[in-house]
């Protein structure tokens, strides 16, 4: 499990980023996924703000 690396809290969002095209607002790309290492993440805890790569690895 996943925990904030400030408060240790688990309950954490993360962000999928979606990238379109201005002028026809037709989809361009995923730019970020949840599963990627540079994915947002937001801690309901303590308002953290990071990356995914950030957070700490609880066994
Ligand atoms: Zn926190």
């Amino acid at each position: 499990m996943k925990t904030c690396p400030n408060c240790g809290s688990d309950n954490l969002l993360v962000y999928e980023r979606t990238a379109y095209d201005v002028n026809t607002g037709h989809f361009y790309c995923h730019s970020s996924k949840t599963h990627d290492d540079d994915a947002e993440c937001h801690c309901m805890g303590c308002d953290w703000e990071g990356k995914r790569r950030d957070l700490k690895e609880e066994q």
